[in-house]
């Protein structure tokens, strides 16, 4: 039976040098977050900033903007807050409405004060990897593995999801690990590969949005298991796993919700603490 993996867990910890890091600093850290539309996901992500920056010590300053917002008037509000010297971190909550194109949105926003990692200059960081900021869901899921001790080197790890929040960032940073990553998505489905691929992972994370969508009785004996996916089902949120076939060949597998979810608003903040001192 697998052990779980309870990001909950690892991120108080973090949480705790963060506050005490926050507390050295000459003011509070500001974190601005632009929000368009009305999104459930979204809006629980943004609880769940608000929260955790109440706890931090982090002036939390939401703009909540009509689903009819024109991409002028969103730029212009982001630049706004790129030259409020007041402001240290700037977010924007995915998703936006269909009109507007996060790609080209994302470049607005300073890179200096890109929270997230997203901006093109902090991808290509990356990249060369010499990120100063690294994108938040990407950084939880590496602080689940580096919370277990496990040598990445040459290991089989298959990323399900090639987003560019999730998927793409990690396997970079994977890579640098020297992994052998594949990353999976629809295109490996629709051409009938992905099962095989499942089936060799020492290491498997998913982020695909749907509900039960990989099998439990495909994994691997004694993998790692780590389920990003957020799916509302009657109320409650579950995975992208079947967990309960996937916990007894796993060795290590992620609760959702309670796994990735907490160390994403985790890193967030650990990234805006980052910017903070590098202005002190
Ligand atoms: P996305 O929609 O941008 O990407 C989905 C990925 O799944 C794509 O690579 C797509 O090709 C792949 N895919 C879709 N259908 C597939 C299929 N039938 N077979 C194989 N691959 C398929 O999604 P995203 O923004 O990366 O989010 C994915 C999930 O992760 C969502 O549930 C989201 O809510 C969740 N999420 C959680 C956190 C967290 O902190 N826990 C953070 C970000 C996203």
């Amino acid at each position: 039976m697998a052990k779980l993996l309870e990001g909950k867990i690892i991120a108080e910890r973090i949480k705790e040098g963060l506050k005490k890091e926050i507390g050295g600093l000459p003011r509070k850290p500001v974190l601005a977050s632009v929000m368009a539309g009305d999104n459930p996901g979204a809006e629980a992500y943004v609880r769940s900033q608000q929260k955790t920056s109440a706890a931090l010590g982090v002036e939390y300053l939401f703009h909540k903007l009509d689903k009819d917002i024109n991409e002028a008037k969103l730029i212009e509000l982001i630049q706004g807050l790129n030259a409020d010297k007041a402001v240290n971190g700037v977010i924007l909550q995915l998703p936006l409405p269909a009109h507007i194109d996060y790609k080209n949105i994302c470049r607005f926003v300073d890179p200096e004060k890109d929270v997230e990692g997203m901006h093109p200059a902090n991808m290509g960081r990356l990249i060369c990897g010499k990120a100063k900021v690294l994108p938040c869901t990407a950084a939880a899921v590496m602080e689940l593995l580096k919370s277990i001790d496990v040598d990445l080197y040459g290991r089989e790890v298959v990323v399900v999801g090639h987003s560019g929040i999730v998927g793409k960032p990690l396997a970079l940073l994977l890579l640098d690990k020297l992994s052998t990553v594949t990353v999976c998505h629809i295109g490996t489905n629709v051409a009938g590969m992905l099962e095989e691929h499942i089936r060799a992972a020492d290491i498997l994370v998913v982020a695909v949005g749907k509900e039960r969508f990989i099998n439990g009785e495909l994994i691997k004996d004694g993998a790692i298991v780590i389920d990003v996916g957020i799916n509302r089902v009657d109320g409650k949120i579950v995975g992208d796993v079947e967990f309960e076939t996937a916990e007894k060949r796993a060795a290590y597998i992620t609760p959702v919700p309670g796994g990735v979810g907490p160390l994403t608003v985790t890193m967030l903040m650990r990234n805006l603490v980052e910017i903070a001192k590098q202005k002190k």
